[in-house]
């Protein structure tokens, strides 16, 4: 069956035990043991729950993998993950990197004991040069933030397994729909189902896919001890979301693409990055280690004058931290995401003051591109809606 029927057709879409059309929350903390000698499935909901087991089992067999996990967010997902490592152990990481995870790698698992080396992941001779005796896992992130990196999957997962190392990697931003790392060589996929998976900005989610038994097994082990799952009702959510993940995707991506080449002819544009894009340097191995390129884009303006302007005029997109969602979300890498970050190098990785990254939604494409022209251009908007929104800032 093609991705779109799995979606919806992939044995946990009924609950098993009333037949009902989407899987109830089952809003309990334990369950009744009918025989002591003979426990059932379920004893705590720490462990385990009917409602996260379906979305848990859906993500597992939406990735190609044999078990899933579901976290209270992308970052307990991430950290937990994080702690299958123990003191003395060594990480290679993608430079370009979500800065929570940024965050965990650099002021908590040192103290733990745990390192990592940050390389430029599209460059498999850094990968290797990165590994050291005691380095036992390699997480990418691709495509990166937000100027959309595209590591080579295969490559590197084929250079991992020569080194013994695992191969961990971050799939928010393409989704099962569109890339499925397991099937590339990956061991685990981790995902922010905060954004498209659950895909309406009301629920922060985390999801894990694994393929291996024994690691899937460790990670059950981490996910209970720590008690890092996700609540039943977010659960319920995550699952609602991804039931209409394809089309949103397909829908999103398709003006994402629309909206990167329109873009492309503005003079007030210097650069626009976007994987569909047949001269970005990742176009290539993006085409063909995944099946779409997704919804977002990034575009430098060249300053940050021009950039607080065009924030300061949008309508349509939300001006916020986060992407994936049904509404379109316009982001400020360097006063949002890479804040922290030194301006020299966020430079280097092309995240300048004029860059606004751009998570496209379900609105028309030609509504979006008209209000991006508007608020660029910087013509007078006579609507009640720019005032509605100015007072709720
Ligand atoms: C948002 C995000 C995360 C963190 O997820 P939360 O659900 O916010 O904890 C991790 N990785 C990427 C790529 C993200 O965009």
């Amino acid at each position: 069956m093609n991705f779109g029927t799995r979606l919806l057709h992939n044995g946990n879409e009924v609950d098993p035990f009333t037949g009902a059309a989407s899987v109830p929350l089952y809003q309990a903390s334990t369950y009744h043991q009918a025989d002591i000698d003979n426990p059932g499935t379920f004893d705590y909901a720490r462990s385990g729950n009917p409602t996260r087991e379906a979305l848990e089992q859906t993500i597992a067999e939406l990735e190609g993998g044999t078990r899933g996990f579901a976290f209270a967010s992308g970052m307990a997902a991430i950290s937990t993950v994080f702690l299958l490592f123990s003191k003395g152990d060594h990480l290679v990481v993608s430079e370009d990197l979500y800065g929570g995870t940024f965050r965990v790698l650099t002021e908590v698992l040192p103290r733990l004991g745990i390192q990592a080396t940050f390389v430029d992941t599209t460059d498999l001779d850094q990968v290797r040069a990165a590994i050291r005796s005691q380095t036992r896992a390699l997480y990418i992130e691709t495509p990166s933030n937000p100027t959309l990196k595209v590591t080579d999957l295969k490559g590197a997962t084929e250079l991992a397994k020569e080194q013994g190392l695992y191969t961990i990697v971050d799939n928010t931003f393409l989704t099962p729909c569109y890339q499925r790392p397991l099937e590339q060589g990956a061991d685990i996929v981790i995902h922010s189902a905060t954004k498209f998976i659950a895909g309406h900005s009301d629920v922060v989610s985390g999801l894990v896919a694994v393929g291996d038994a024994s690691l899937a097994d460790r990670l059950a082990l981490l996910q209970n001890a720590l008690g890092s799952v996700l609540g039943v009702q977010d659960c319920w959510l995550t699952m609602r979301g991804l039931k209409t993940l394809k089309t949103r995707m397909d829908t999103s991506s398709a003006s994402a693409d629309y909206i990167a080449r329109e873009l492309r002819r503005f003079p007030e544009i210097r650069r626009v990055y976007y994987t569909g894009l047949e001269d970005h340097p990742g176009h290539r191995i993006q085409s063909r280690q995944s099946e779409g390129h997704g919804a977002v884009l990034s575009f430098d303006l060249g300053d940050g004058q021009r950039v607080r302007q065009v924030l300061s005029r949008v309508r349509l997109p939300l001006v916020a931290v986060s992407l994936g969602a049904v509404e379109s979300i316009l982001s400020y890498p360097a006063k949002m995401s890479h804040a922290a970050m030194p301006p020299s190098e966020r430079a280097k990785r092309g995240v300048t003051d004029g860059l606004l990254r751009l998570s496209v939604g379900l609105e028309d494409p030609d509504d979006l591109l008209e209000d991006l022209e508007r608020a660029i251009r910087g013509r007078r908007i006579s609507s009640v809606g720019t005032e509605w929104r100015a007072s709720i800032v």
